[in-house]
């Protein structure tokens, strides 16, 4: 066997499982199929620590989002320096009719577990939240919902896993599924064969594809497609919380989020789509989301809009599907994990290695366990005070390679040396190419850097992973250009 235990798929979900079974004398093997983790559903989302409210009490996901976001504020932020702030969220009414329906939501979220639930009335809402629409009338008040960047957490958990002994294999994507007469499963992936006793399928959309290959064809993916819209940073304090509108039938509604990197977003859609890698945006989303985020927030106009993507849910039904499948000893599948599920990943995590031990894995605890992660630096999340410091300490601070954002030399040499090697990958770490000229001023620069670090050509330096190379000839390289 090469692992105990394989894990397809390094988004937040394989990731978190990968980290807490890392903890244990095991080998993990955790499989990929794009250049770097964080590539799928993770990237592609809201970033918001539910509290886990808009959940049924008797639903799998309503308990897991809870305790994900127990764990996340109470453990997992501090320990592995993710940029998390507990914001706190709002669940406006636009009539005074549905209160009943406030009410049911709050009973809801306590018999969940979600602590300090309050309504607030349009005095409050006047007192604390001044952009808020004339028309909003009352608001459930959730304390415990927050923010975080949901790249960086998955890139987190990923570095934690893989400091606590857990191996890594990206460009793996996992095309068959074997299982020996001897028992366990052997993977081909990537051209290589991968053999464990157990499997774990973390796939987000292609879940039910690698559940199906192994022999459980028990379920089927269907994407919704969500649509996001990115404001400008000057209309960061546009709003002090998350703000909700009461639930739509398939979604949590059209919402104005805050991000941990300052710049508000209003969105996503919910549409079913067919294709799973449909990323489109349309004229449709943008005015479905500017309507809806204008009810809440008036002044909201196009023109803040800086920037757009769309993400897919994996849906498979109405909840999460975290289960042994007894006709494929050995199998777990953690599928169909919509929203909430950057929150809920850390309950999943621990949820499947429980399985995984009634299965017959031996979790035996190792000496060591290192809990700790140290924050990487972002000159735009301190003081000038601190970054005069970190330049003093270290002149490459005082590189700037991207203006928009504030990212030096420095911070995008750290991101490649803790495991970015594309210029999607640098930009998720440290913001490079994420502001308003998308990259126009710094791609080149950074390109350079990604050559130095890394030893590459530059021919093979991409934006994110085979194909998506930006240079073809190397003769049109301008190699002489100041590079660090
Ligand atoms: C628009 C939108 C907004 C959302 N907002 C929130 C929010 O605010 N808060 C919240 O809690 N949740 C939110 N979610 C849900 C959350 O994003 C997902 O639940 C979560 O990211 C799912 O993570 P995952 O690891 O299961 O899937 P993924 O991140 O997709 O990871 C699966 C990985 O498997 C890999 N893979 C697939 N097939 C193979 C193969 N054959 N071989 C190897 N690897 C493979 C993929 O490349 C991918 O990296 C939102 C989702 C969307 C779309």
């Amino acid at each position: 066997m090469n692992a105990d235990v394989i894990i397809v798929g390094a988004g937040i979900t394989g990731a978190s499982i990968a980290r807490e079974l890392s903890r244990y004398k095991l080998k993990i093997l955790l499989l990929e199929k794009e250049a770097e983790p964080a590539f799928g559903v993770s990237k592609s989302n809201s970033g918001i620590v539910h509290a886990g409210t808009q959940n049924p009490p008797s639903s799998l996901k309503g308990w897991l989002c809870v305790e994900g976001n127990r764990l996340i504020r109470e453990e997992i932020a501090g320990d592995l320096g993710l940029d998390f702030s507990e914001c706190g969220q709002l669940i406006v009414i636009f009539d005074p009719a549905d209160l009943p329906e406030l009410e049911k939501i709050k009973k809801e979220g306590e018999e969940l577990g979600v602590k300090g639930l309050e309504i607030v009335d349009r005095g409050w809402l006047e007192a604390n939240e001044p952009n808020l629409g004339p028309d909003i009338k009352a608001a459930l008040l959730v304390p415990s919902a927050g923010i975080l960047s949901p790249y960086r957490f998955v890139y987190a958990m990923v570095e934690n896993a893989v400091k606590n002994g857990a191996g890594l294999r990206t460009s793996r994507k996992v095309s068959a599924i074997r299982k020996p007469a001897g028992g366990g499963f052997e993977v081909v992936a990537g051209g290589e064969v991968f053999r464990a006793k157990f499997l774990v399928n973390a796939a987000g959309l292609y879940a039910d594809e690698i559940s199906a290959m192994a022999g459980a064809p028990t379920f089927t993916i269907t994407p919704r497609k969500g649509e996001e819209y990115l404001l400008d940073k000057k209309r960061e304090h546009i709003v002090n919380r998350l703000v909700f509108p009461l639930p739509a039938k398939n979604s949590k509604g059209i919402l104005i989020i805050k991000t941990s990197d300052g710049n508000p977003m209003i969105g996503p859609t919910a549409h079913e789509v067919r294709g799973k890698e449909d990323l489109s945006t349309s004229d449709e989303g943008l005015a479905e989301v500017l309507a809806g985020a204008r009810r809440l927030v008036p002044s909201i106009s196009k023109s803040d809009i800086i920037s757009y993507f769309a993400g897919l849910r994996p849906v498979a039904g109405k909840d999460f599907i975290i289960r042994h499948e007894d006709t494929v000893p050995g199998l777990v599948n953690a599928a169909g994990i919509q929203s909430p599920g950057l929150t809920a990943a850390p309950a999943i995590a621990v949820m499947v290695a429980g399985i995984l031990k009634k299965q017959g894995l031996n979790l035996e605890r190792k000496e060591e366990f290192h809990r700790l992660r140290p924050r990487p630096v972002h000159l735009f999340q301190v003081s000038d005070e601190e970054t005069r410091r970190l330049i003093v300490k270290n002149p490459a601070y005082g590189d700037i390679v991207c203006r928009c954002e504030l990212v030096s030399a420095k911070e995008i040499r750290e991101a490649l040396k803790s495991g970015a090697v594309t210029l999607d990958g640098v930009k998720f770490r440290t913001r490079a190419q994420a502001g308003r000229c998308h990259g126009g001023f710094c791609t080149t620069r950074i390109m350079k850097i990604i050559q130095e670090e890394l030893g590459l050509p530059v021919t093979a330096v991409s934006k994110r992973g085979p194909g998506s190379e930006l240079i073809k000839d190397e003769r049109k390289w301008p190699s002489d250009e100041h590079s660090s």
